[in-house]
């Protein structure tokens, strides 16, 4: 008999995307003349740097020929893509993370849903909430997160609380967990966190032999000179923790696919007798079995970002975002709304006006103005009284979104 794993049967439907997307149906089918403009949406919608463009066909022509043909690339991507991230992204930067310690990937949410599988199922988890649904999904899949209870959590569970009551900066819980999954620049609520509310997180993993995994997809955006970009600017991060990055928002690859894990050489997980063991091994061992590597087109795209033309035109496009998350966040002030983020991420994350519910103030938002966002509760039971929006529109339709609120608001 072919038995399942239940563990999928755990995993509540995905409703939040669906149910938006069946509001917006009915209300289009209802107002046939409404120009409804979607700022719900985390895919970029600009097109790729030029130097993408450009190494990419070169790559393809590469290919065309037998004397340049490759095949098969190595499993933790090429060196000159590792050596340039090492250099660009942290060596740069006056942080220490080598080449050797970089594994090139076709994206981040594989990443950041994959590398528990290196970890004993009976690790405990701690996430934010609200967060990206990824982390948990992956760990519930895995049988890890124990049984969802009557108020939405599960119950393995360690959630973080993130509101405006803590600046959205979750603070380490009373219990012992194994695992923190961080998102800073955070998805969905636009906020960072600083070097003191890292070092704290650092502190805690290393009392509690516990390993952090950093997800800094929005890196690139931000704005802000104290906010770190890596959790490698916090001293002894190198020893707690394990960093995700994508090529995804800060080179508009999110269909192109390319990013990267980092695990520090000596940072390592204890097996049940006590033995130190290198999580890098681990992970060159399950990628090496279960992945072929990046297309090497993609690879060279990539690269091309780390050149002082391609800093610049990645430049311009994250740009590009962050002017129409500062047109969001001073349309909403002037329509009395209080906003949280979109200064060093493209995400504005709204307190919903007299406390009313995230999906009803998406119901008014759609109805009174033909904007979508998207509801604070989907993300989870923290997000409720919330609403996000994103910078990833077109600047017209950004414009026209908040010309409606401020107007007619
Ligand atoms: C978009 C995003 C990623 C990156 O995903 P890719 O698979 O690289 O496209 C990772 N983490 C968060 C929080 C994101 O929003």
């Amino acid at each position: 008999m072919a038995r399942i794993n239940e563990n999928y049967l755990k995993l509540p439907g995905n409703y939040l995307f669906a149910e938006i997307a069946k509001r917006v149906k009915k209300f289009q089918a209802d107002n046939p003349n409404a120009k409804i403009i979607r700022l719900g949406i985390g895919d970029v919608t600009q097109p790729l740097p030029q130097v993408c463009i450009d190494a990419m066909i070169s790559a393809a022509k590469e290919l065309g020929n037998v004397e340049t043909f490759r095949g098969y690339g190595p499993e933790q991507g090429y060196e000159f893509l590792r050596e340039k991230i090492a250099e660009w992204n942290y060596k740069r930067r006056g942080l220490k993370v080598d080449a050797e310690e970089i594994f090139i990937s076709d994206g981040s949410k594989c990443d950041c849903g994959n590398i528990q599988e290196i970890f004993r199922l009976d690790c405990k988890i701690a996430i934010a909430d609200p967060v990206y649904p990824v982390y948990l999904d992956t760990n519930v899949m895995a049988g890890r997160a124990g049984d969802l209870n009557a108020d939405g959590k599960f119950s393995r569970v360690t959630y973080l609380p993130c509101t405006a009551a803590n600046n959205f900066s979750p603070t380490p819980p009373e219990n012992k967990v194994d695992l923190i999954y961080l998102c800073s620049p955070n998805n969905p609520t636009g906020t960072t966190l600083d070097k003191a509310a890292l070092k704290i997180w650092v502190d805690y993993a290393k009392k509690n032999d516990a390993v952090i995994l950093y997800d800094a997809a929005y890196a690139a955006y931000i704005t802000e000179e104290n906010i770190p970009r890596s959790i490698y600017e916090v001293e002894g991060a190198r020893d707690v923790a394990i960093e995700f990055r994508s090529f995804s928002k800060t080179a508009g690859f999110t269909g192109t696919r390319c990013g990267y894990v980092v695990i520090p050489e000596n940072l390592c997980g204890t097996t049940s007798d006590g033995k130190k063991i290198p999580l890098k091994n681990l992970w060159l061992r399950r990628q090496t079995t279960k992945f072929n590597g990046t297309a090497y087109i993609v690879q060279r795209g990539a690269a091309a970002i780390y050149s002082d033309e391609g800093q610049v035109q990645v430049k311009t496009l994250v740009d590009y975002y962050m002017t129409n998350a500062k047109i969001i966040r001073d349309g909403l002030s002037a329509a009395g709304l209080k906003t949280f983020g979109g200064i060093n991420a493209p995400y504005i994350w709204l307190k919903t006006p007299e406390n009313i519910s995230s999906w009803e103030f998406f119901d008014r938002l759609l109805k009174n103005f033909h904007i979508v966002g998207t509801p604070g509760a989907g993300f989870g039971p923290c997000g409720e009284g919330y609403l996000r929006l994103t910078a990833f529109g077109s600047r017209e339709n950004t414009l026209t979104a908040m010309n409606r609120l401020v107007t007619s608001g």
